[in-house]
């Protein structure tokens, strides 16, 4: 897997702080993360935490969970929580797995 770095300022949640970092990145994890200047912030990029939504119906968003994720994630959502009851409204318990499922189940009506 790829490799790779990105530096910016670093939001740290733990600590309550923001500092300017270098964060890299292999084989889909991160495996560095070092302080450039603890006390200057440069520029606007900012690294944090992806988001978890904890509340989300997906259904209302008239999308399958797979096209809902590819636009969350860009806005920062790494997850959600899913309340399926709208389309249990609608369609009952069978549409309760398809919140869940991926492309291969869409019974939106
Ligand atoms: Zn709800």
């Amino acid at each position: 897997m790829q490799s790779f770095s990105v530096k910016g300022n670093i939001v740290d949640i733990d600590n309550q702080q923001i500092f300017y970092g270098l964060v890299t990145v292999a084989n889909g994890k991160i495996v560095t993360l070092t302080t450039v200047n603890t006390d200057t912030k440069i520029g606007a990029d900012y690294i944090l935490p992806g988001f978890i939504d904890s509340h989300v119906q997906i259904e209302s968003s008239m999308l399958v969970p797979s096209k809902f994720a590819k636009l969350a994630v860009v806005h920062g959502t790494v997850g959600t929580i899913s309340d399926p009851h709208e389309i249990a409204n609608v369609v009952g318990l069978p549409g309760v797995p398809c919140s869940f499922v991926t492309l291969t189940c869409y019974i939106f009506y």
